[in-house]
């Protein structure tokens, strides 16, 4: 099993005119799981074509180990990689789609190939579709297939590019605790490239949030959630996401007051907040969480804000409750909250629950030096 290390990687294409991936730095630990998650675009499949050795860096290494890679070509790489679309030979029956990728890797004899896909298969509950061609399989078989036929090459690597995106929602849920069981089983280390946070959520060890090519924050899923350290990582990490509101800062002779006018928001920050805080910019972006906003369904006129309900989404253990604040604000409450659309309702969060991200960089410029080192180890 090996670390793998990824130094100051770039990769542009069209002469530079489009830069995929910037100068990243990643460290992934012999074992570990991490996922690589970000929208659409932000240079997640590029990022791990590059360790898969399927793309050339611009510039920048990439290790196993000690030993440096980036010149050595794909199929000399101990790794293995699952794809979205299984990439099965559908002219070869299973035994022969897991057999092959050893026979190219291995010199073992057909025999011992067969033995070992046989033993794989019956680990993997399979083993009663080894005769069967790709085209008689569902699409949770293809790709349990597709997982079998990458560790019985028993890589060092496991890279995985969006495996579950075609599947449905409940076999997702399967397959996702099914990789996990299996890369720690066999203690491979892996990273999985994925655009969906949730998954991103439940799968790793830790996440690496790229957005726009660049590395946003590395860390493990309940520290980037609670101490995320940008507007970015804050509204992607979450479901639902972050609310935010744009606020200026006003100060009187001892009191510092958070204001937005259009929303009705006037936000008293206590002294020992303004203390341990150092308020620099006149103005900031405030986000909360939706768990952590209280709805006042008789609103007594004290409330941080009050708002119109503009429509209450029922999930069974939650309320959605949509506020007419801004675009998209929305409180999580308890079911026994209720209030009808077009109600007014009083809005509540405290301090401690708040994060402030600076007007033109998005930084969140208060974490302190203990939060950010937990959240980006
Ligand atoms: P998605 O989730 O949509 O697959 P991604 O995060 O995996 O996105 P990449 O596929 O790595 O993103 O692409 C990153 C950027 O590089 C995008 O702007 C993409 O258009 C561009 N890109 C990727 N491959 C090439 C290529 N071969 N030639 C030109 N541009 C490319």
């Amino acid at each position: 099993m090996a670390d793998v290390t990824l130094d100051t990687l770039r990769k542009e294409f069209d002469r530079g005119t489009i830069v995929a991936v910037e100068d990243l730095d990643l460290e992934i630990e012999d074992g570990e799981f991490v996922t690589v998650v970000g929208p659409s675009g932000c240079g997640k499949t590029t990022t791990l074509r590059m360790v898969a050795g399927l793309e050339e860096p611009t510039s920048g290494r990439v290790y196993f180990d000690d030993e440096d890679v980036t010149e050595l070509h794909a199929k000399n790489r101990p790794v293995a990689m699952v794809f979205q679309n299984y990439a099965l030979y559908p002219h070869k029956t299973v035994m022969e789609n897991m057999a092959f990728g050893l026979k190219m890797s291995t010199d073992l004899s057909q025999a011992e190939r067969r033995e070992r896909v046989a033993e794989m298969a019956e680990m993997m509950g399979i083993a009663d579709l080894l005769d069967d061609k790709p085209d008689e399989l569902s699409g949770g078989q293809k790709q349990r297939v597709a997982l079998g036929r990458a560790i019985v090459r028993e890589p060092e690597v496991f890279l995985f590019d969006e495996p579950l995106s075609n599947l449905d929602a409940k076999l997702r849920t399967e397959m996702r605790a099914e990789i996990q069981k299996l890369q720690k089983e066999f203690d491979v280390t892996a990273m999985y490239v994925t655009h969906d946070q949730e998954e991103a959520m439940t799968m790793g060890d830790r996440l690496a949030i790229l957005n726009e090519g660049r590395l946003q924050q590395v860390g493990k899923p309940t520290e980037v959630y609670q101490n995320p350290v940008n507007e970015f990582v804050a509204g992607f990490i979450g479901s639902p996401s972050m609310n935010f509101i744009d606020v200026a800062v006003e100060s009187g002779d001892r009191s510092v007051t958070l204001v937005n006018e259009a929303v009705g928001l006037e936000f008293d920050l206590s002294a020992e907040y303004v203390t341990d805080h150092a308020i620099e910019s006149d103005s900031y972006t405030l986000g909360i969480r939706p768990e952590n906003i209280g709805i006042i369904e008789n609103p007594a006129g004290d409330e941080t804000i009050t708002a119109a309900v503009e429509v209450v989404e029922p999930i069974g253990s939650d309320n959605y409750v949509h506020l007419d604040v801004n675009d998209d604000f929305l409180a999580r409450s308890d079911p026994s909250i209720k209030p009808e659309a077009g109600d007014e309702v009083g809005v509540t969060f405290g301090e401690t629950d708040i994060h402030l991200f600076h007007p033109e960089t998005g930084e969140d410029v208060f974490l302190t030096e203990e939060e950010v080192a937990a959240a980006t180890i």
